[in-house]
């Protein structure tokens, strides 16, 4: 059997001549899977390009030669085209993008972010802290972490190929942050772009189970994934926009498709929750948290202390060692930071008071 070369596995389209007849293709399947790669993705970043997967190829936009008319060109209905099911991976910075530079309303979304959670955290072998079934819907003390795309390759799928392709992307991203503006597109870049998409078929077919309830569940919570960056009149990019926390009240409980009424906001990440998240003193003091925005608190507090420790111990000059090796650290700078699941056991009786 004659190997797969690039040219049977990717194309780049970077002539709108070519765009009609990559369109056409794309619009013959039903699932597809799209990711956008740039600098800072989100509304005041640089979207550079925007990768479409088709379960047989993958169609490489290169955004920043095709300009916005690619988008007028067809793109655009595809994105928006509710039934045209689009697998994707933390779609939050791509939906921010294209919704307010390039006027285009991200919908059909299935996040395979929310889909590893849901599967996790359902999973008898799931993590001590999964909150079984309950994903911030039901007062609890609990928040589940998001996991990078790699980690989930690496704990669903095992394709060595696929991994290493990832991991000498990761470094291409490590050694140049501005890799996604330099042309002409390095064929490692072109197979990361490649990977990126065609390997959320595989973890969607590892991931989805059997569950008919899980799929509805998962397209309610992509929507308000998508949601989540565009939808704010502000983008602060501050600690409580950027972690690696699941977001509360957005992937509904077992059972339910809905969430509870929500009119008190939030003062970290500003969002509306029902008034019963918060305590009465916490709100008496106006300095209401969310459960998530409380535990981002306590863990750049945490870092703080340990970095303050570190300086004072002239001693030791071993880097700090909770960073992840995943790889939304070493591109976004923030994802990648892990933090313990025992650091409420540092603080003690800290945790969950109210006097943040
Ligand atoms: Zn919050």
């Amino acid at each position: 059997m004659a190997c797969k070369t690039p040219d049977d596995e990717y194309t780049v389209v970077e002539e709108l001549a070519d765009v009609a007849d990559a369109l056409t293709e794309i619009r013959s399947h039903a699932l597809l899977a799209i990711d956008c790669e740039g600098i800072n993705l989100g509304r005041a970043g640089d979207l550079t390009v925007l990768t479409v997967a088709t379960p047989i190829k993958s169609y490489i936009f290169d955004i920043l030669k095709l300009g916005k008319q690619v988008f007028d060109d067809g793109l655009r209905d595809i994105l928006e085209d509710k039934t045209k099911k689009k697998l994707m991976f933390d779609c939050r910075g791509d939906a921010d993008s294209l919704q307010h530079q390039f006027k285009v309303r991200l919908s059909g979304v299935l996040d395979l972010q929310l889909l590893e959670v849901m599967h996790r955290t359902k999973s008898p072998s799931a993590s001590a802290s999964a909150t079984s079934g309950s994903l911030g819907s039901t007062q609890t003390d609990e928040v589940e972490s998001v996991y990078g795309f790699l980690r989930c390759v690496e704990l669903y799928i095992d394709d060595k190929k696929m991994i290493d392709e990832k991991k000498r992307g990761v470094r291409l991203l490590q050694d140049d942050e501005n890799v996604w503006q330099t042309r002409p597109l390095s064929d490692s870049l072109k197979s990361y772009c490649n990977v990126d998409t065609s390997g959320l078929f595989s973890l969607f077919e590892k991931l989805k189970g059997d569950n008919d309830d899980a799929l509805p569940r998962l397209r309610v919570a992509s929507e308000r994934y998508a949601d989540y960056f565009r939808s704010m009149p502000v983008r602060t990019n501050g600690m409580f926009e950027n972690h690696a926390l699941l977001p509360l009240y957005i992937i509904p409980d077992e059972g339910s498709m809905s969430f509870p009424f929500a009119s008190t906001k939030c003062v970290g990440c500003n969002r509306l929750f029902p008034r019963h998240e918060f305590s009465k003193t916490q709100l008496r003091k106006g300095q209401q948290k969310c459960r998530v925005c409380k535990k981002v608190k306590l863990q750049a507090d945490v870092q703080k202390n340990r970095e303050d420790n570190w300086a004072r111990d002239e001693f030791n000059h071993s880097p700090p060692l909770y960073y992840s090796s995943d790889e939304e650290w070493q591109t976004n700078g923030y994802y990648g930071l892990q933090y313990s699941d025992n650091y409420s056991d540092n603080f003690g009786d800290d945790y969950g008071d109210d006097d943040w």
